[in-house]
């Protein structure tokens, strides 16, 4: 039976390489006229994926090991796993599911055309169909539950409405007015404004914070693409990608600080769960929590440009004018803008709020539907003050709706939360600035390999927490962080 079980793992691993393979490509260097041939194939490999869950060898033999109580930790957490993911599926055909999965396809392609030519008219009735399609496939296999739950809890094992309301009413009682203040008192003057950094000197320097990450060429990969990501094939090939903007050096660096911290929980999971369900399973807020860490809480302190800021200062020699302070208060600026992904920390849990408060609206019926970018660009007005000039800068900025990732958004700002909660219990137990000021990022590494990465889904979001931090949740050490933070920084 264990060896059945086994033959059935390498099949799904070697589809799931295949098909991540396809998609990392067609983010990246494919050309454009090549989509619809590959769409046709990845949508039948994807069939032919989905068919070996349905089989029922397959689920007959999950539903045996599901009581066989002579399993080692590891394997029972796996048959946990795949039992959850079947019922997921259970209730739904494989036609539907193609189908579904060649819809999303479409659906990226048609948002990328919008972009391209700025007309959310032509991605608006795929996304229409994707959240209709949604429902309809989230209420098959959960006819008696919450459709915006389900999904919730699908990308945050545990979480649901009410635990995301309280979160978010949190920010919103204690942040909102600390954004207030913030716009009212002395503004920190942005000192890279107006210099142009040539792009391939900012590749050279983004290879340069790569090598400090600890982030090398036997496992990583750093590609180009529209909205940076992360990728992993397998534990030894965790790719990332960023994008290079000549007025914005910024951009490219922090962009790939993320996902340099995506990808080394990815890389850094234990060789026994490697490459499985396990890995596959690691929760959304976990992962995220991941790369807020890397890309906030040690990329924007100052410790960590007391090393890297006289590299980039080399590179670019105007810099030598501005003053390390001075770049690290750059860096730090807080003021709202439009677009999510280069929103500063402190505005960033808005940008999901709106998004939460749509999602939670399209799913319940609150939201007209057929006025959507209407209703996001109300919300921006209402929570950062200002007006949408395009829906380039609204509601076509993310590409998440346009795979149907609805319930995912929530996760970016819980695992902000995560992460100062992380941060938090690691300064206690190691000297995190005096490791960064030294070129020792592989002992930050370590760290979390011990706390975090090695263990991927083995344990739920809540148990990680618990083990990583020795207490339960809590998103006042998030409002707090901000709060010490962003006073301190503007002298308020
Ligand atoms: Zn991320």
């Amino acid at each position: 039976m264990i060896n059945k079980f086994k033959e059935y793992e390498f099949k799904i691993s070697a589809y799931e390489l295949a098909l991540t393979t396809m998609n990392f490509d067609a983010m990246t260097v494919a050309p454009k006229l090549s989509s619809e041939y590959r769409n046709e194939r990845m949508g039948y490999l994807s069939g032919e994926y989905y068919s070996i869950f349905t089989d029922k060898e397959f689920v007959e033999i999950i539903e045996n090991l599901k009581n066989d109580n002579s399993l080692d930790f590891i394997t029972k957490r796996k048959i946990e796993l795949y039992d959850q993911f079947l019922n997921k599926t259970k209730n739904i055909s494989k036609e539907e599911y193609t189908s579904f999965e060649k819809l999303k396809m479409d659906s990226y392609d048609a948002w990328e055309k919008a972009r391209k030519e700025n007309d959310y008219k032509i991605y608006e009735p795929f996304l229409l169909k994707l959240i209709e399609t949604s429902k309809k496939l989230t209420l098959k296999r959960e006819p008696n539950k919450d459709v915006y739950n389900v999904l919730l809890s699908d990308y945050e094992d545990g979480m649901d409405k009410e635990k995301y309301d309280k979160f978010f009413n949190l920010i919103k009682e204690e942040i909102v007015p600390l954004i207030k203040k913030i716009t009212d008192s002395k503004q920190i003057k942005n000192q890279l404004e107006g210099y142009k950094f040539p792009l391939n000197i900012q590749k050279e320097y983004v290879n340069d914070i790569l090598s400090y990450l600890r982030y090398t060429d036997d496992f990583g990969v750093c590609a180009t693409s529209i909205h940076p990501f992360s990728s992993r094939l397998s534990k030894n090939d965790a790719r990332i990608t960023t994008r290079y903007n000549e007025n914005d050096v910024l951009d490219s660096i922090f962009s790939v600080i993320h996902e340099v911290g995506h990808a080394m929980f990815e890389h850094q999971v234990a060789d026994e769960i490697a490459n499985g369900i396990i890995h596959n399973s690691i929760s959304m807020g976990t992962h995220e929590s991941q790369s807020r860490l890397f890309e906030n809480c040690l990329g924007r302190s100052k410790a960590f440009w007391e090393y890297n800021y006289p590299i980039l200062q080399n590179k670019f020699d105007f810099l030598k004018n501005i003053s390390l302070d001075e770049f690290v208060n750059t860096i730090n600026i807080s003021k709202p803008s439009l677009i999510r992904v280069d929103a500063d920390e402190l505005t960033y849990p808005l940008h999901i709020l709106i998004r939460y408060e749509l999602e939670k609206g399209i799913f319940d019926g609150s939201v007209d539907i057929k006025n959507l970018s209407n209703e996001w660009n109300k919300r921006v007005k209402e929570y950062l003050g200002i007006d949408v000039p395009s829906d380039l800068k609204g509601i076509l900025q993310d590409i998440h709706w346009s795979d149907a990732s609805f319930g995912y958004f929530p996760t970016y700002a819980l695992g902000s939360a995560y992460a100062a909660q992380i941060f938090n219990k690691m300064k206690q137990e190691i000297d995190v600035d005096c490791l960064l000021r030294n070129n020792k990022y592989d002992e930050i590494n370590n760290w979390l390999k011990e706390k975090i990465h090695k263990n991927a889904a083995l344990y739920s979001p809540k148990e990680i927490i618990l083990k990583a931090t020795g207490e339960e949740f809590n998103p006042r050490y998030y409002v707090d962080y901000l709060k010490n933070k962003f006073s301190s920084l503007y002298n308020i």
